[in-house]
C-alpha cells in the first residue's frame, strides 16, 4: 500500500486538462494503485490523478466501499484511463462535495446516467454505463481531468466566500 499526498486548491494540478495516456506503464499502474489506496483511506468514492499531481487521464472510483457495513465492505475499484463521456440521460441535482477542496459541497446538475468509454489497466476497451451515485462520481472524476471542480459551478459569492475560507485554513494547499 502506498498512499499520496491529495492536493487541494488551489494547487495549479487542479486547474489544467491532464494529457492523455499513450501507453500503460509500470508507473501509470503504480500511480493507479496509489489512488486506490489513497482514495479508500480518505475516505472518497473516487480520485482523478489530478488531485494527486500528477495530471494524467486516470480515474479510479468505489462509490459502494464507503457505504457497505464493516463486515460486507468489499474493495472493488474501477480504473479508468482516458474516460469519456460519451452519452448522456436526464438531468440531477444534489449536493456534492469533493477531497480537494475541503469543507465545500455545492449543488451540481449533472447527468442522471453516462456511458463512460475507456481504456482498463490492460490496456482493454472499457464500457461504463452507469446510474445514481456511480455516474455523478464519473462525471465529478472526468471535470477534474478537464481542470474543473465543484469550485466552477458554485455562484460567485459562494466562491469568494470559500476563497477567503480557504485563506483562513491556512496554507493547506501543497
Ligand atoms: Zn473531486
Amino acid at each position: 500500500m502506498a498512499f499520496r499526498p491529495i492536493v487541494v486548491v488551489p494547487h495549479k494540478a487542479l486547474a489544467i486538462r491532464a494529457k492523455e495516456i499513450q501507453e500503460i506503464t509500470d508507473a501509470i499502474r503504480t500511480l493507479a494503485h496509489d489512488m486506490a489506496d489513497t482514495m479508500y483511506r480518505a475516505p472518497g468514492v473516487g480520485l482523478a490523478a489530478n488531485q494527486v499531481g500528477v495530471p494524467v487521464r486516470l480515474i479510479v472510483v468505489d462509490v459502494d466501499y464507503a457505504y457497505q457495513e464493516p463486515k460486507d465492505k468489499r474493495k472493488n475499484p474501477i480504473f479508468i484511463i482516458n474516460p469519456r463521456i460519451c452519452a448522456s440521460d436526464g438531468t440531477c441535482t444534489r449536493e456534492e462535495g469533493c477531497l480537494s477542496l475541503p469543507e465545500l459541497s455545492v449543488e451540481i446538475a449533472r447527468g442522471e446516467s453516462v456511458r463512460v468509454e475507456g481504456i482498463d489497466l490492460k490496456g482493454n476497451p472499457l464500457v461504463i454505463e452507469a446510474g445514481d451515485m456511480l455516474a455523478r462520481a464519473l462525471q465529478h472524476e472526468i471535470d477534474h481531468l478537464e481542470g474543473v471542480t465543484i469550485l466552477d459551478y458554485a455562484s460567485s459569492l459562494k466562491k469568494s466566500l470559500y476563497k477567503r475560507k480557504l485563506k483562513k485554513l491556512g496554507g493547506r494547499s501543497a
